[in-house]
């Protein structure tokens, strides 16, 4: 199919992007999982450790989550400004992701996509924004509310204008929450190539509501700025659970986040992190206590956050150094949480924390 040929600008997507006839150098792949294999230019420092392993367990979570069997591995590579085909952060040329920074979920989600072809580009880039990366390095992501009629019109097999992508984002987390089948259906039956109105159409019979109906719906939905509403299950699915409770007491989580640990990430936007998943079993009061390291005095945040995804699932964020005293409560349901640990890129320490609450 032609559209398979596109290449699909990522984050930073401008008219101009479109595909290059000829096929760009690859470094060499240094690393390969089950679903990803991985290279980076050689004049770029090293990313950090975990990067390569969570994305292939990534690119596995999202290969479930739009039920698509992956006839091929996904090729991430980290390149420099001189080698990469994108006029963007990154782009995904069908399974092949070239990128400026080494982790990008964004275009992974492109890149799983691309097995069953790309859709048109509001559905595209809506379903990258709502289960891709969450940097807030993007201006144009934390205005996620507009006129949802007027975008599928911009969408072209060229791209979608980013400052389309909140609206386009937060409207696919709208669909996924109302219509999970549909969306799956629309990802595969629709096409970089189709117009707006015949995306209108599809839309339509794929869901039995009009696109004037979807926007009015659309502006009374919660709005917030896309990490929030992102949906972060791939990610939750990725990254190891860690023990928040003994017996019934709650115990200090302790993690090392440094680029040659095995979990952390980076670097991206002069950070490097670590994601760690922790289960709350009783509906309850809950408060995050994360106190300061006097020897060190570390500096970073961190994040607590509902899998579920959603306006209101960042359910606290702390600087650190911390405070001897817990953060503000807050009233947690039953599930799986995201814990994100961030510290500036050359400042690499140990983060403790508790979560205070109900060990039952
Ligand atoms: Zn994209």
């Amino acid at each position: 199919m032609a559209v398979t040929k596109h290449a699909l600008c990522g984050l930073l997507a401008v008219a101009s992007c479109g595909p290059t006839p000829t096929q760009p150098q690859t470094p060499e792949v240094e690393w390969e999982g089950e679903w990803l294999r991985f290279g980076r230019s050689p004049d770029l420092a090293p990313q950090c450790a975990g990067v390569a392993p969570y994305m292939d367990r990534y690119v596995g979570a999202l290969a479930e989550l739009f039920d698509v069997a992956p006839t091929n591995t996904v090729d991430f590579f980290y390149v420099d400004d001189q080698s990469t085909p994108c006029e963007a952060l990154g782009c995904a040329r069908d399974n092949t992701i070239f990128s400026l920074v080494p982790v990008q979920e964004h275009e992974l989600v492109h890149a799983v996509r691309s097995f069953e072809g790309f859709s048109q580009l509001m559905l595209e880039e809506g379903a990258a924004e709502l289960w891709g990366d969450d940097s807030r390095a993007f201006p144009f992501r934390s205005d996620t509310t507009g006129d949802l009629l007027t975008v599928p019109d911009l969408a072209s097999p060229d791209g979608l204008p980013s400052r389309e992508y909140g609206v386009s984002g937060r409207f696919h987390a709208l669909l996924a929450s109302e219509s999970p089948d549909a969306v799956r259906q629309l990802l595969r039956t629709t096409s970089p190539l189709m117009s707006g109105e015949a995306l209108s159409l599809e839309l339509s019979m794929a869901t039995g509501r009009s696109l004037e109906e979807w926007a009015t719906q659309f502006a009374s939905y919660p709005a917030c700025e896309h990490r929030e509403y992102r949906d972060p299950m791939p990610t939750c699915q990725s990254v190891p659970t860690v023990a928040r409770c003994d017996g019934g007491e709650a115990i200090e989580i302790e993690q090392y986040v440094a680029c040659d640990d095995e979990q952390t990430l980076g670097p991206r936007d002069g950070e490097i992190w670590k994601y760690i998943a922790v289960e709350i079993e009783q509906a309850g009061t809950y408060s995050l206590f994360v106190p300061p390291d006097l020897e060190t005095m570390q500096q970073g945040t961190v994040t607590l956050e509902e899998c579920r995804g959603g306006c209101g699932s960042i359910v606290e964020e702390m600087a650190i150094p911390g405070s001897f005293t817990p953060g503000r409560s807050f009233e947690a349901t039953p599930g799986r949480y995201l814990l994100r640990l961030t510290v500036p890129e050359f400042e690499a320490g140990w983060i403790r924390l508790w979560i205070e609450g109900s060990c039952e």
